[in-house]
């Protein structure tokens, strides 16, 4: 690191919030969501995460977003840090980016718009991302939720290309392809395949070969991969954990199921009622090691997004 890029991230760091780390009531320690989405009435993200036991979690923020998203860290100190995200194919989108980072946000993601993971307007994130030392999140997903639905982040089947070319930037794959992938076998015709995994499917080989690649377990993406054979699970969580980073991308409103989740997607009907969050959690504390429940849900998470403790 030279003394500029040094300085940058020290900067950020000393802008981050400190986060408070107290213990959930239901999952025996600190939960951190590192896949929250800011809502529209943004202290609906505190009464999502006070339902289902998480304590703390990082707000998926779009750049024009992030005074809403400061105003609930003000609202609620110690639970949230923020992300940011905006479209690099679009005039300013890289500033912003750039520009929240310098400001405190720890992350950059989700990062869904139609571009191909190896543009040039996506390498120029990954460079802002290895600068700053903050993860980049994308979301991988070719098969169409509904009619006329584009792919998101292309050529996933060419990801190591990428994660070669830039070694110092660290990468959360998420969505229905990535997690698709952790089989050797991936069907073109669904978005969540099931029954047993055939074992040597991309995630789980670019898992083990990339130290810069992790898995974002959130969406009835994770859960569904990690549901579909519990003996490869318990061998996948066991093999990748300190890679495994817990989040919810949950959509229902208390922590219960309550509201309308899942919803625009009804080939992820299997979570309908449910919150995902829990249901996750609850599955890597059936199928892993209390050390390693540990690891997925709070300890990689805090370690690869940095957020400063009080
Ligand atoms: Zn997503
Ligand atoms: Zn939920």
């Amino acid at each position: 690191m030279d003394r500029r890029t040094f300085l940058t991230a020290a900067l950020a760091a000393a802008a981050a919030p400190a986060l408070r780390s107290d213990n959930s009531p239901l999952w025996g320690g600190p939960v951190l969501d590192t896949h929250l989405h800011l809502r529209r009435d943004p202290d609906a993200c505190f009464t999502h995460i006070q339902g289902c036991g998480v304590t703390n979690a990082v707000l998926l923020t779009r750049a024009p977003d992030e005074a809403k998203a400061m105003e609930e860290m003000k609202r609620r100190p110690g639970h949230f840090v923020r992300s940011v995200s905006a479209n690099p194919a679009e005039a300013g989108g890289v500033d912003a980016i750039h520009a929240a980072l310098k400001q405190g946000a720890v992350s950059i993601g989700e990062l869904k718009y139609h571009l191909a993971l190896d543009s040039p307007e996506m390498g120029r994130v990954y460079d802002v991302a290895a600068e700053m030392n903050v993860p980049v999140m994308v979301h991988i997903q070719t098969y169409p939720h509904f009619n006329g639905e584009l792919p998101y982040n292309t050529g996933y089947e060419h990801f190591d290309k990428v994660l070669r070319a830039h070694p110092k930037t660290n990468f959360l794959g998420h969505g229905d392809l990535f997690w698709a992938h952790i089989s050797a076998d991936v069907p073109t015709d669904r978005a969540y395949p099931l029954g047993p995994i055939k074992p040597g499917g991309l995630t789980d080989k670019w898992l083990s070969e990339f130290p810069n690649l992790y898995a974002d377990m959130s969406a009835n993406s994770g859960n569904n991969a990690l549901s579909r054979d519990p003996e490869f699970s318990r061998g996948f969580l066991e093999r990748h954990q300190d890679k495994l980073v817990f989040g919810s991308d949950c959509s229902c409103t208390d922590g219960h199921g309550g509201g309308i989740s899942q919803n625009n997607n009804p080939e992820a009907a299997r979570l309908a009622g449910k919150c995902v969050a829990r249901e996750t959690l609850a599955l890597t504390q059936r199928l892993a090691s209390p050390t390693v429940f540990r690891k997925a849900t709070w300890e990689n998470g805090t370690r690869l997004f940095r957020p400063h403790f009080s």
